[in-house]
């Protein structure tokens, strides 16, 4: 390493970090959590439904329509996972909680399909809401979208909380409907302080909803809470919100 490279890189931290700073705070201050004042991202129809996106060759499958082996309730003896195997899907069993993957995960590609019940019943968050979680914390929502109003960092594919998507891609109830995560992990330093913080490229039934959004921390429902230092691998979480949400074809390329 030259001198002049020791040289720019605490000095190119330090810009990056002030960076980071000055986004978090125009973000937080200009739209409250769960604002419904935010603008409604605009409409878009996706392309036609298409057959489930085979996993790639190097892919971990953690759902292939037949066994919830991958899995575990999220209790503290990780008891198995207590949801229902239907046709080529699982779906939730309310009441029961929410699933995790027995395996721990950090940055991924992840591909998760999913189908809120039809007709649709209910309102806002209470139409067909679950929620892929990314490290077990940081909540992509899955939620009927379509012809549903609510808060716009609420609704699907929003980060909750945080970041509505893009557009509102989605397809109505009953109907498949696709995610494609990338995700990043938070980094930390040895005093446990976020020296990097989570991002996620999200594509929803094929459109780009999330473009390597910085997340502000995780996801807790009525406030922002900061980031808390943690491994660099945690499972992945599917919600139970008391819905019987079907999932299908899961699987995930470790980045
Ligand atoms: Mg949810």
């Amino acid at each position: 390493m030259s001198s002049l490279s020791r040289l720019q890189f605490p000095v190119s931290c330090l810009a990056l970090f002030a960076l980071h700073t000055t986004t978090l705070t125009a973000q937080a201050v200009v739209w409250p959590q769960h604002s419904l004042e935010r603008p409604q991202p605009r409409i878009v129809t996706p392309g036609p439904l298409i057959a489930p996106t085979p996993p790639p060759s190097d892919a971990i499958v953690l759902f292939n329509g037949k066994s919830l082996s991958e899995w575990q309730s999220t209790d503290s003896a990780g008891s198995p996972a207590k949801w229902a195997v239907t046709g080529d899907a699982m779906e939730v069993a309310p009441g029961t909680g929410a699933i995790r993957t027995r395996r721990a995960f950090g940055d991924v590609q992840l591909h998760v399909e999913w189908m809120t019940p039809t007709p649709a019943v209910g309102e806002g968050q209470e139409r067909g809401n679950s929620g892929v979680f990314l490290m077990t914390q940081y909540e992509l929502q899955v939620l009927d979208s379509y012809g549903n109003k609510t808060y716009p960092d609420g609704q699907a594919a929003a980060i909750y909380g945080e970041f509505p998507p893009l557009v509102n891609a989605s397809r109505g109830p009953g109907t498949w409907q696709s995610y494609d995560i990338i995700f990043h992990r938070p980094h930390f330093n040895a005093q446990g302080q976020v020296t990097d913080s989570a991002r996620m490229t999200v594509f929803h039934n094929g459109v780009l909803v999330q473009d390597n959004q910085r997340l502000l921390g995780p996801t807790h429902n009525q406030e922002r809470a900061p980031y808390v230092a943690h491994a660099d691998r945690l499972p992945l979480v599917l919600q139970d919100h008391g819905v019987k949400v079907k999932y299908r074809n899961i699987w995930v390329r470790e980045l």
